[in-house]
């Protein structure tokens, strides 16, 4: 199996990889679905609810800061060191990603290679004029008033710069993904259990497309029974070899 991808990642011409959260369990951050993932100890919160009630933005803040003290401790691991050799390298033109925790960045791969479909939970914006907050701001201003915080230019809603359920997309992000798509003749899917729409959409599309679909994931996707190939097992082990990190 690792042969057949490392293989089918030489003869590519371009090659494009989709993350999901199951590339970063081994940075220890959970995933969504996995047997004491996020999912299982608590609902996500939707957008609408966001938008409508003060208690329910202090609560994703509280939420929000005590599931960073994981985030912010993450480093990169194996499995986003062998993608960043590989975008070095230059066969893989664009990672598009559903996480939020920067590690791609981490892992030194040049922002404009990454494509982040639901965002990214290091910062907050203010979802009126677009300022910035960085996240030990936002913190400062929650525990002086014990509310969530308002932007301070313009008196919006401040939220985590990330994309909740509710929530449309981001539009720039999305074109960039799906010109991406269209132009590889590799798509590799790591680590998404390819439930979440429209992310899950770009498999299907770079097949349709003509291009080779490999999955790598611990268990059976959605996606499975479209793909050339179906590698279950563990990340880091299996594309560290591949990159030759190890
Ligand atoms: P998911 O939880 O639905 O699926 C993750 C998949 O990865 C699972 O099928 C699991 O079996 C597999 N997996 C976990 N660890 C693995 C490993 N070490 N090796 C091989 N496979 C492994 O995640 P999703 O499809 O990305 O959807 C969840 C949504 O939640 C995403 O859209 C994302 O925005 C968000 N999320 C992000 C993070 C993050 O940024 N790290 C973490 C949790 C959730
Ligand atoms: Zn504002």
């Amino acid at each position: 199996m690792q042969r057949e991808l490392k293989r089918a990642i030489e003869e590519a011409y371009r090659v494009v990889i989709f993350t999901g959260a199951g590339i970063s369990t081994e940075s220890g951050i959970p995933d969504f679905r996995s047997p004491g993932g996020l999912w299982t100890k608590m609902a996500p919160i939707d957008f609408q609810d966001y938008l409508r009630s003060a208690d329910v933005r202090a609560e994703a803040w509280r939420r929000k800061f005590e599931i960073d003290k994981t985030i912010v401790a993450a480093e990169p691991n194996k499995g986003h060191m062998a993608i960043a050799k590989l975008v070095d390298e230059g066969k893989v033109a664009h990672v598009i990603t559903q996480n939020i925790d920067n590690l791609h960045q981490a892992s030194g791969i040049p922002s404009e290679k990454i494509i982040e479909l639901h965002g990214n939970g290091t910062y907050a914006k203010c979802l009126d004029c677009g300022e910035r907050y960085e996240l030990f701001q936002v913190k400062e201003m929650f525990d002086a008033s014990g509310k969530a915080p308002d932007c301070t230019s313009c008196g919006g809603i401040v939220k985590s710069a990330t994309i909740s359920f509710g929530q449309a997309m981001p539009e720039d992000e999305m074109n960039r993904a799906h010109e991406a798509t269209l132009g590889c003749d590799l798509f590799l899917a790591i680590g998404s259990s390819l439930q979440v729409y429209p992310a899950a959409g770009f498999p299907i599309l770079a097949k349709r497309n003509g291009a080779t679909l490999v999955i790598l994931n611990r268990e059976p996707t959605e996606l499975d029974r479209i793909a050339d190939l179906v590698i279950n097992d563990e990340i880091g082990p299996t594309l560290a070899p591949i990159a030759m990190l190890n």
